[in-house]
């Protein structure tokens, strides 16, 4: 049916999503705003209330793209050394042009790396950050295992992401709209249908928040914490390195 989708091949993931990257990587900004309604600025604002950054802290944030949670965190707390990492050069690129455009100011690193496999220290991360960037990611367990290894003992790590909807009747309004209307807007206005539809796939075959929660207690996060946003459209995860 017209909700099924295609089964990915994990040897092919990769490579798949970093096709979509390059391909919307300029006007990625723009799509964000049109497909979530500009709603992803505040579950963005969301994560950084509670993520509650503090002068002297050290954040990674992964596939921290065009630098929307990083630019954040340093506006909140202009003293706080901030990384972005992220597989896609034309998305880091896109990020650097957009943190001189906007004067962003501070410790601001940036990092071509896969979250699977970070070229950073153990125990060397205050707090862990991942914005719609976990679905995304051929393997999850291995991205969550790397994030608590470089977490340091009394750290935290956040994902903010799609997840599914917990509210009756507003699951239908949101297939419709994911399923019918947003790729018809990424071909709209980013000229890419294929791309968008991918996100639309990934976004139903990513774990409900109850199985990403386990899978995060199975690499080792203790005290898990799930926060539902716009009725379970996305959610924030917390979990502690203890
Ligand atoms: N965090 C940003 C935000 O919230 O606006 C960007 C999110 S964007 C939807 C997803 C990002 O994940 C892309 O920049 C992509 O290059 C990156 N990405 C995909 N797979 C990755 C991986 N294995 N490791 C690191 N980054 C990855």
């Amino acid at each position: 049916g017209w909700f099924g989708f295609r089964p990915v091949d994990p040897a092919q993931k990769a490579g798949m999503v970093r096709q979509v990257f390059d391909s919307v990587a300029s006007s990625y900004d723009v799509m964000n705003d049109a497909m979530s309604l500009g709603v992803h600025r505040l579950w963005k604002a969301a994560l950084i209330d509670w993520v509650a950054p503090r002068d002297g802290r050290r954040y990674l944030d992964v596939a921290g793209g065009t630098g929307d949670i990083a630019f954040r965190i340093l506006g909140r707390a202009p003293g706080a050394r901030v990384t972005i990492a992220d597989i896609n050069e034309s998305m880091v690129s896109v990020g650097r042009d957009r943190a001189l455009d906007k004067g962003i100011k501070g410790d601001l690193s940036y990092l071509v790396a896969d979250a699977q496999s970070l070229p950073v220290p153990d125990s060397s991360v205050d707090t862990y950050t991942i914005a719609f960037g976990l679905r995304n990611v051929t393997h999850i367990d291995q991205a969550l295992a790397d994030a608590f290894r470089v977490l340091r003992p009394g750290g935290r790590f956040f994902c903010l992401e799609f997840s599914h909807v917990i509210l009756p009747g507003l699951d239908k309004i949101y297939d419709l709209y994911s399923f019918k209307l947003l790729p018809e807007l990424g071909a709209l206005i980013a000229k890419d249908r294929e791309s968008y539809q991918y996100l639309v796939e990934s976004i139903r075959r990513f774990p409900p928040q109850e199985e990403l929660a386990e899978r995060m207690r199975a690499v080792g996060f203790e005290r898990v914490e799930i926060r539902n946003l716009s009725g379970g459209i996305a959610a924030i995860h917390s979990g502690w390195k203890l």
